[in-house]
């Protein structure tokens, strides 16, 4: 049966542009197979890059539209589907990167994506995600990561021939690395160009190959890379690391480092601020003084209870929040009072407490006596 694409991508048959795409952006979130290790996430994925695919240009819309589901899968083939759509440049608009494992994408794209040719030949941009805890985010750090990608061959600078050989003209495609297809659809007469398979989109080969990359340009590299991570971070914020993605003839991708926060045992982030429970014995809550605190970066720290203080009061300790990304000042932390009641007592304190309780009957007492049953 003919998949009604509005149900794929869980929207009105009435989105908007807008609609659409934010309903695709959250599933590509989701199934990715990059996000998602599950088998059917593939193939949802498919489904979902179908269904946008034809949503999202206004063009097969209205046509989809006009014939049903299934009506509109007897008409159209894949290749119509996805003619005119790259993926990667829907992905980079919509700030998605992902990272195929560190390996080149376009076998993955070839597969997962419907076929859709690339128009230049740069690299495929990598995305990493990298774990942090406040104490990182709060002052900034430095993190050693391993990257696996297609590196530019240094043996041949990513030209693909070995040193001294000279470059020839491709044959196939006169030099111009695509190769040129007219088709008619419905959607009216289209070009499609695809790369030429015989020089890699170069438009040149060379003589003898480069030995290291066998004439590719690149190969797969696990590398180490240092990344410094500027303080002030927020989760799902990305870092670009310029050229440091796969290789392409035409310029290589870049590395993106994506920000994940990790929850922290002892600390909430608000902004550039930390909240954090502290817990005061009842007896100094009422009578005052000093309880120890923890703090993001500089361990305990020693803060006054003033007497008579509440549950649930917020106490202000200046600068040992988190440095503000891009700018000098450093947010606070905000200790909660949390009283803490004895559970059990010694005899000594019970009979204080009772003592205690006794006064604060008999103050109350007070002012009922002439009404109350004693008196
Ligand atoms: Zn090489
Ligand atoms: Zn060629």
């Amino acid at each position: 049966m003919a998949k009604n694409y509005y149900d794929v991508l869980g929207i009105q048959k009435n989105a908007s542009q807008a609609q659409i795409k934010d309903a695709y952006r959250k599933l590509v979130l989701k199934y990715h197979p990059d996000v998602n290790k599950n088998e059917d996430a593939k193939v949802k994925m498919q489904d979902i890059n179908e269904a946008y695919a034809v949503l999202g240009s206004e063009e097969k819309r209205k046509q989809y539209d006009a014939y049903g589901p299934e009506a509109f899968n007897r008409q159209f083939s894949q290749e119509d589907i996805f003619r005119g759509f790259n993926f990667e440049d829907i992905f980079r608009e919509m700030g998605v990167n992902v990272n195929f494992g560190g390996f080149g994408s376009e076998d993955l794209f070839g597969s997962f994506f419907g076929g859709q040719q690339q128009s230049k030949n740069t690299g495929q941009s990598i995305l990493y995600r990298i774990d942090l805890g406040l104490e990182d985010i709060a002052r900034g750090a430095k993190k050693s990561i391993s990257v696996r990608h297609l590196k530019r061959c240094s043996r041949c600078s990513g030209k693909g021939g070995e040193p001294g050989s000279k470059p020839v003209k491709c044959r196939r495609c006169k030099g111009s690395g695509y190769m040129t297809r007219q088709q008619r659809s419905m959607f009216g007469s289209i070009n499609t160009v695809t790369t030429c398979g015989e020089c890699g989109g170069r438009g040149t080969y060379y003589e003898k190959a480069c030995k290291t990359c066998s004439g590719k340009g690149g190969v797969i590299t696990t590398e180490n890379v240092e990344v410094n991570i500027p303080a002030g971070v927020t989760n799902g914020m990305r870092l670009r690391l310029e050229s440091m993605g796969d290789f392409g003839p035409d310029g290589d991708g870049d590395l993106y480092i994506e920000i994940r926060e990790l929850p922290h045992p002892v600390f909430q982030r608000n902004g550039d601020d930390v909240i954090a429970m502290v817990n005061v014995p009842f007896y100094t809550a009422v009578l005052g003084g000093r309880v120890p605190v923890h703090t993001l970066i500089g361990g305990k720290k020693e803060i006054e209870i003033e007497k008579g203080t509440q549950p649930g009061r917020r106490i202000l300790i200046r600068g040992e929040g988190i440095k503000r990304l891009n700018g000098g000042s450093i947010g606070d932390e905000i200790a909660v009072v949390s009283v803490e009641l004895p559970k059990e007592l010694s005899r000594e304190e019970r009979e204080l407490m009772e003592r205690f309780r006794d006064i604060g009957e008999s103050r109350k007492g007070d002012g009922k006596k002439k009404f109350g049953l004693f008196g």
